[in-house]
């Protein structure tokens, strides 16, 4: 059995206190153990966030971490910093870090190498935009993202990685892939899995969705048989509709 996870990536938004008061929102609530949640803070408020959370089962992660293992890099993370903390999962690859920090997938590739160096779990993120999508080039194109920067490695690091599809015409955007396109995507990418690591291997990933995913339309997108999860943008600002999402498989 695949992982069922929900992630919240919070970007750029929250204050400390209003950090904390969602935290306490999510961890109050009842939801699907069965789904491993996972809060993707601003890394400053990552810590207390762990430790709030660390006798219970939601896990927390950050959204970014530097290519690099230390040294004079102002203003980076590293893996062992944010493993020292308690954190257990980093996004790699976000679109907007793509498009607003020129992010490359030899970068990403990079950084993937060191979070799996200091055990800590990527999760991948790849996504076309639309114009890509309307010139029909977008499975070639996440074939591309995942070759270069996540499938250079060896079958056992790929079981330490989640993959996130997100359509970057999805999100924060309110237009959702309908729910067949996004089991497209994800019956793809677990092909391209199938032939680099084999059938049994590609089992076992978890791949999320993400492009605004809210609490009306996770159950479809949840119900498809390659979509294990979603990374929740807006809706996980909200700790009812982030919950109510969790509790849509
Ligand atoms: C995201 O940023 O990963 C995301 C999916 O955002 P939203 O849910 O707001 O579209």
């Amino acid at each position: 059995m695949r992982k069922k996870i929900v992630a919240g990536n919070w970007k750029m938004n929250k204050t400390h206190s209003e950090a904390i008061e969602l935290v306490s929102g999510i961890v109050d609530s009842s939801y699907d153990k069965s789904v491993q949640l996972i809060l993707v803070p601003p890394s400053i408020y990552a810590a207390e966030i762990e430790e709030i959370t660390s006798d219970g089962d939601i896990s927390v992660g950050v959204q970014n971490s530097s290519q690099f293992e230390s040294g004079a890099y102002t203003g980076e993370l590293s893996a062992s910093m944010i493993k020292s903390i308690g954190a257990q999962y980093v996004l790699v690859g976000h679109s907007e870090r793509r498009e607003y920090f020129n992010e490359t997938n030899e970068m990403l590739s990079k950084k993937v190498n060191q979070l799996l160096l200091n055990d800590l779990i990527p999760i991948f993120c790849c996504g076309e935009v639309l114009e890509e999508r309307e010139k029909e080039n977008h499975f070639n194109l996440i074939k591309d993202q995942l070759n270069e920067g996540l499938f250079h490695l060896d079958s056992t690091q790929i079981l330490n990685c989640v993959i996130a599809y997100e359509p970057v015409w999805a999100i924060g955007t309110g237009v959702t892939a309908s729910s067949s396109q996004a089991q497209e995507m994800h019956q793809f990418i677990r092909g391209l899995l199938v032939v680099k690591y084999g059938n049994e291997i590609a089992e076992k990933i978890s791949i999320l969705y993400g492009g605004s995913c809210k609490p009306s339309n996770a159950k479809e997108l949840f119900s498809n048989p390659d979509v294990d999860g979603g990374l929740i943008g807006g809706a996980s600002l909200v700790s009812t509709d982030f919950i109510a999402i969790a509790n849509s498989f």
